[in-house]
């Protein structure tokens, strides 16, 4: 080639000019192009090779006058990929028109991957100065989505720690074919050896996704591909590692989710073979830490997390995640803050590297300064210092300064909760959300698995009421086991009490289950997502069928049976005289209810902070809820995300709420907050408020100020 240019992509998504053999050499550092822009931003952004013997006039072309580039004709560029990732561009040029053959792609693709080896490892001289997006050594701020709060700081553990291919070119292709060959039937055995194991024997999903590694594993074409890059020059390991590039490469084009699922499972494939090849075969993949941890991973299964607990595990940050990922499910159930959707974190975090994950703001520090790393290291201090008041506030009673008791209530849904009932000192259970079983199971929980659940669950309450609320499910939340057709709107659509009206033969053997744990004690069953009262009507004689049924075949039966709605659709605001007969209690699911009121997609961070649930028009709607329920006496909680901050709290307890329910690390600071806080003086100052015309202002300030007055802690 005439020209032989590398291009690297900067933290500012800028492709940069790093080093150049043929075109002007004052141009190096200064032509830069972004992402997207001309042939290298294209191939930059696809993550593909552009073969043109006519470069200028292919459509992406974008000249820079700078480099002198005009009288080269035939263009070859390949991405510089690391684990999938764009890093940069290499770029080969001709005067003469010509199409470069296949083995000369390989060789630029090979040569770029020792490039991602330099380029990651901060080797390529006046990259740091220059601000590369990939240096390994410098602080790193990476911004995702907080989805379980809390701060942690530890070193970084892995997930899948990279196995790193050292020698890259063969001396013998013969030879490395043999160990491909051999690794790839060690690597079959032991997955026929895990589909032998008994407990995946039986289990339907499981055994479905090891039948499909296997299958994968004897795929032709894929051997084939890496025999390819064996002949070409690479070792085994190396033909492996570059393959599986270019296949995380296709991954984060693929939008389709079956095929990306697909290609995830090639990846993992790939990732096992890898460390066949090396001699660490995938076993258990946890090492022991003795200092405090932080996982990192692209994503990962609820029961990996369960590997990783212990007391020193302090985070877990994703590539990918949302609030209804199992892990993260099961990760806030464990207390462990959780920062999803950061991107490129894999690329830029290396193992052992220091790392904060915060929780709260939805931030990553890979290798921290000190600044920030003392920062937080006080903010944890000052966390754990409230943590420590909170917990000696457990055995008070939870009575306002004025002698009014509210009842604090906490939220559960999986059996790791219930050690938090004691913990926190919680009266009880407002919500349980049978649906959590459902999501982080790989089949469909049996009836007697949902049983043994509901019998654990009211045998940790004791004598405290727990209130089981009727699968959730639809909408977001999606059964990976579950056929479901792709809705337009799924928050408005075929979900929670509609699903199970339609489907009986799910919402029977529930009610089942439930019914059976229940025997000779209190039952309390809540219906998700009501729109009109017949619907309340339908479960009720459904779940009167059961009882009979159960009664006839001499099974004992709950003593006591409560039957309640959650209010989150805005339709029962209209009706609420008829709910109030209909039901024996109501809760208020102020996360739903909110997001229909004011048309506001609970998950959409563009317009979380848009709207506020203590504006008037919101506040108004409880009040009208909490006069109702008092006409009628029927009893009545909230149980959405309001009622866990102390400032939202307030609004309640000043509405007329007297009994909520919240996750159990939010029952301290309401408690604190209520038992400084005068309940007739706060009526009497807040609900002439919520009557004025407010031009659409909320009452947080309104609540703030009166707390702060107050000397109310919030
Ligand atoms: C709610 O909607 O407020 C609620 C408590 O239910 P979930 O958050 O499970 O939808
Ligand atoms: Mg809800």
């Amino acid at each position: 080639a005439e020209v032989c240019s590398v291009y690297v992509l900067r933290s500012d998504g800028v492709l940069e000019l790093f080093a150049t053999e043929g075109l002007n050499p004052g141009s190096v550092h200064e032509a830069s192009l972004k992402i997207g822009q001309g042939l290298v931003g294209t191939i930059a952004s696809t993550a593909r090779p552009l073969n043109l013997s006519d470069a200028q006039h292919h459509p992406a072309f974008a000249y820079l006058p700078e480099t002198g580039e005009e009288i080269y004709n035939s263009f070859l560029g390949v991405p510089i990929l690391r684990a999938g990732r764009p890093l940069g561009v290499l770029v080969v040029q001709n005067q003469a028109q010509r199409n470069y053959r296949d083995d000369e792609v390989e060789a630029l693709e090979t040569t770029a991957m020792v490039l991602a080896e330099l380029i990651a490892a901060g080797q390529l001289e006046g990259l740091d100065k220059k601000g590369a997006g990939l240096d390994l050594s410098r602080p790193q701020r990476l911004e995702g989505v907080a989805l379980a709060d809390g701060i942690g700081l530890g070193y970084v553990v892995l997930h899948e720690p990279r196995v790193l291919v050292t020698n890259l070119f063969n001396e013998n292709a013969e030879f490395e074919t043999r160990r491909l060959h051999e690794s790839l039937g060690k690597l079959r055995i032991s997955i026929d050896d895990m589909l032998e194991r008994p407990d995946v024997a039986r289990d339907g999903e499981h055994r479905e996704v090891l039948e499909t590694y296997r299958m994968f594993a004897n795929d032709r074409g894929w051997v084939r591909r890496m025999e390819e890059q064996i002949v070409n020059g690479l070792t085994a390991e190396a033909a492996v590692e570059k393959v599986q590039s270019d296949n995380r490469a296709r991954m984060m084009r693929q939008s389709d989710p079956y095929l990306r699922e697909r290609l995830h499972d090639f990846d993992d494939l790939a990732y096992r073979l890898l460390r066949e090849l090396v001699g660490k075969p995938h076993g258990p993949l946890k090492e022991k830490s003795t200092r405090d941890y932080i996982v990192v991973a692209r994503n990962m299964g609820a029961a990996e997390l369960l590997d990783y607990n212990g007391p020193q595990l302090r985070g877990l940050v994703l590539e990918e995640g949302a609030p209804t990922s199992h892990v993260v499910i099961v990760a806030r159930a464990l207390g462990i803050p959780v920062v999803g959707q950061v991107q490129n974190v894999l690329s830029l975090a290396d193992t052992d590297n220091a790392i904060i994950a915060d929780g709260l703001d939805g931030e990553v520090y890979v290798r921290p300064t000190e600044e920030i790393q003392s920062a937080y290291s006080e903010k944890v201090r000052f966390r754990a210092k409230r943590q420590e008041i909170y917990d000696k506030l457990r055995d008070e009673p939870a009575v306002s300064k004025d002698g009014v008791a509210v009842n604090l209530l906490m939220n559960a849904g999986l059996l790791m909760d219930l050690p938090n009932l004691e913990r926190s000192g919680a009266k009880g259970i407002g919500l349980f959300r049978t649906e959590l079983q459902f999501m982080v199971a790989s089949h469909m929980p049996r009836p007697n698995e949902q049983e043994n659940l509901y019998s654990a669950v009211l045998e940790a309450a004791g004598s405290l009421p727990v209130t089981f609320r009727t699968l959730d499910i639809g909408g977001d939340k999606v059964l990976p086991y579950m056929r479901h057709e792709q809705e337009e709107n799924p928050a408005l659509g075929w979900r929670a009490v509609r699903l199970s009206l339609d489907r009986p033969g799910l919402l029977r053997p529930q009610i089942r289950a439930l019914l059976k744990a229940a025997a000779n004690r209190e039952l309390r069953v809540m219906i998700p997502m009501v729109s009109e009262t017949r619907e309340i009507t339908a479960v009720r004689k459904l779940i009167n069928r059961e009882v009979e049924l159960l009664t006839r075949f001499g099974h004992s039966v709950p003593r006591r049976l409560a039957v309640g709605a959650m209010i989150e659709v805005p339709s029962l605001l209209f009706q609420l005289d008829e709910l109030m007969q209909a039901v024996d209690f109501v809760s208020v699911g102020s996360n739903d209810l909110f997001q229909f009121m004011f048309a506001s997609d609970r998950g959409n961070p563009r317009i979380a902070k848009r709207f506020d649930p203590m504006s008037r028009p919101f506040l108004r709607a409880l009040r009208r809820i909490v006069d109702a329920a008092a006409r009628f006496d029927t009893p009545l909680t909230l149980c959405g995300e309001i009622a866990g901050k102390p400032i939202s709290a307030l609004a309640l307890l000043g509405i007329g709420f007297r009994s909520i329910s919240m996750s159990a690390v939010y029952i301290g600071p309401v408690k604190a907050m209520l038992i400084e806080t005068d309940i007739a003086r706060l009526e009497q100052a807040l609900l002439p408020e919520l009557d004025k015309p407010s031009g659409g202002q909320t009452m947080r300030e309104f609540l703030t100020d009166y707390a702060a007055q107050n000397g109310i802690p919030y």
